[in-house]
């Protein structure tokens, strides 16, 4: 064989792997050691090869030599990197510590050792000469047990890294099989020119020039399929560490791989189910799943599986993607499932709540249904009643009185004592008669509004001539103001509306001994007259500004012995004033007074969707 023939396959050989050398280090930050050690392995081929072509070119024997002991530096070395790429590239990280790397290396180091002191004790080859081989001059070489137990450490740490590599890419899907061609070719390629070279008692050694075949082999995995972009152990860690299970079916649907997460989740699918179709595996767990429709389609499929019995009893959202070749055949599956069954029970619990509200909600209707109705029979009952007692009332007034004017003839110092009393208390019987009568009324949507224009001034001076003669008993001056804006005549229910306004300003003259008592007019708004009633008496404490607008309800039971009255005016007045589309509010203080003010449309309407709670505005500030 020509010596340029031999050089230019070895030159080829540092080219390549100088390229490799060049794409690999670009590829550190996303492959990692894997693209490391494949570069110092490539830079002991080149070692390696430029020691062969030295010693081929040379012409001294001593430097031939040299270079024949100087190229076993990288030989021996290489199959220690193969090894831990294998393990690195495979995944068993955690098999490389410093403690064994140093192992690896030490037949490595011992044969560099032998190497060099081989003069000394034989070992490694009994004659080292130079002579001329098929035309090429080298160093021959008759080799010796050391050499041997060499050989044999170099292949036992190729094959183990051969065999990891094809385990880690048996089960992978198209892409990584290819990455596996790549490697398997690469890593092949010498073991067989190396088996051939000292097996063959070939001159030449064929191994360097099979390393070409090797970069070869691997700047193709690299290039074409991202060799260590796509690292494999990469995909396994995600998946691995995922907390959803992941299986991975073959087209015949056996289970081929599996995480520990399935495991975890069905704890009948176990590592040693790899192998067996996942159908029959399922069918012995006892699962209520459709089978048939499982295995029959080929597309994505969602479902639910339920696993287990009673306590034990788990459901799982499954998912199953079919994955397809590029000649669009089904390749395989990849079964996706998470345990749902918490969300699944928090489901049904708010489910459960949600019907035991509507049926509640339903109860709540029909109870407001009958209390409404019943509300009304009460009104019913309370109209009826009122009217039929206030005519025998009226006949004891009417025949009191007449006994008072002494129609009836001349009446005692005692009967004219007990005629009063039965008069007041039939008057105030009478008073209390006409508030249920108004109250059961406006409660039973009896009571209409009679909207008629009416003289504001006109219609002022009534009230307070009706609550005059009550206040001058007590000293005390009603002052009534009306604001000049507004007009002289407004449309409202001139009469309700007195009713209001007495009961407030009786209210104030009765809870007022001594000050002032106010009644201002004024306009609000444009749309909104105010009045408020104003006095200097006993206030009403905060805690009761509120209950005082329900029917019978006074500050307290010692107000009714003092100042009598029934607890019914306010409950009336606020009635009514929403029913005319306005709201009343409250502002007092215990001891310095109270203020009422009503505020009302100016041209009235009739509000009867307005609940009288709602419109109630209390103020509790001072005044
Ligand atoms: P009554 O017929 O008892 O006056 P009301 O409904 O008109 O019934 O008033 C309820 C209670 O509110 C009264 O008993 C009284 O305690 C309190 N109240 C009403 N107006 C005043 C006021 N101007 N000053 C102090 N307390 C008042």
């Amino acid at each position: 064989m020509a010596v340029s023939v031999v050089l230019i396959a070895l030159g080829l050989t540092v080219v390549f792997s100088m390229v490799l050398i060049y794409q690999i280090w670009g590829q550190r930050s996303t492959a990692g050691l894997s693209a490391s050690l494949i570069a110092f392995l490539m830079v002991a081929v080149i070692w390696w090869t430029i020691f062969y072509g030295l010693e081929i070119v040379s012409s001294t024997e001593g430097f031939k030599q040299f270079c024949f002991r100087a190229k076993f530096l990288a030989i021996v070395f290489i199959p220690v990197f193969w090894m831990l790429f294998g393990l690195q590239y495979t995944g068993r990280l955690q098999w490389m510590t410093a403690r064994r790397i140093a192992l690896l290396c030490i037949f490595p180091g011992v044969t560099t050792l032998l190497i060099w002191t081989n003069e000394l004790h034989g070992l490694m080859w009994t004659y080292l000469g130079v002579g001329d081989i098929g035309g090429i001059s080298l160093v021959t070489s008759i080799t010796s047990t050391w050499f041997w137990v060499h050989s044999a450490y170099s292949y036992v740490l190729i094959m183990t890294a051969s065999y990891f590599l094809f385990r880690q890419f048996a089960g992978s899907p198209g892409l990584y099989r290819r990455q596996l061609v790549a490697l398997l070719v690469s890593v092949i390629a010498p073991m067989i020119a190396n088996a051939v070279t000292i097996f063959g008692n070939q001159p030449i050694d064929y191994t360097p020039f099979a390393f070409a075949v090797t970069g070869l082999a691997l700047t193709w995995g690299l290039l074409r399929f991202q060799l260590l972009e796509l690292v494999p152990i990469a995909r396994n860690l995600v998946v691995d560490s995922m907390t959803d299970g992941v299986i991975v079916l073959d087209a015949q649907g056996r289970i081929v791989d599996l995480n520990p997460a399935a495991n975890q989740i069905i704890s009948g699918i176990t590592p040693d189910a790899i192998g067996k179709r996942l159908i029959h595996v399922i069918a012995m767990m006892d699962a209520q799943l459709d089978l048939t429709r499982w295995s029959a389609t080929t597309g994505e499929i969602q479902d639910e599986l339920v696993i287990g019995e009673g306590a034990n009893q788990r459901t799982l959202d499954v998912k199953l993607s079919s994955l397809y070749d590029s000649h669009h055949k089904l390749s395989g599956r990849v079964v996706l499932f998470r345990d749902i069954t918490d969300r699944k029970l928090a489901e049904q619990q708010i489910r459960h709540q949600n019907e035991a509200l509507v049926t509640a909600n339903h109860q709540l209707v029909e109870a407001r249904k009958q209390a409404e109705h019943a509300t009304q029979l009460k009104s019913q009952f309370l109209a009826t009643m009122s009217h039929e007692l206030r005519t025998p009332l009226n006949a004891v007034i009417g025949y009191s009185e007449i006994q008072l004017m002494g129609i009836a003839g001349e009446l005692s110092g005692k009967q004219r004592e007990y005629q009063d009393r039965i008069l007041a208390n039939a008057l105030h019987l009478l008073g209390l008669i006409n508030d249920i009568l108004d109250l059961s009324r406006i409660e039973a949507g009896r009571m209409d509004l009679l909207l008629t224009p009416f003289n504001l001034q006109t219609w002022l001076d009534e009230i307070v001539l009706q609550n005059r003669v009550l206040a001058e008993e007590k000293q005390l001056v009603i002052e009534a103001s009306i604001d000049p804006r507004l007009p002289e005549v407004i449309v409202a229910d001139s009469e309700r509306l007195k009713q209001v306004v007495i009961n407030l300003l009786s209210n104030a003259v009765k809870f007022t001994q001594e000050g002032s008592v106010k009644i201002a007019v004024t306009r609000n708004d444009v749309d909104t007259l105010k009045i408020d009633v104003q006095d200097t008496g006993i206030g009403i404490p905060i805690h009761a500004q509120e209950t005082i607008f329900e029917e019978f309800r006074q500050v307290d039971g010692s107000s009714h012995r003092q100042y009598g009255g029934t607890g019914l005016g306010l409950a009336i007045v606020r009635k009514l004033v929403v029913m005319m589309g306005g709201h009343i509010r409250l502002k007092s203080e215990v001891g310095k007074g109270s203020t009422f003010t009503i505020v009302l449309p100016l041209k009235a309407e009739i509000s009867k969707t307005t609940t009288p709670e709602a419109m109630v505005q209390l103020e509790t500030e001072t005044l």
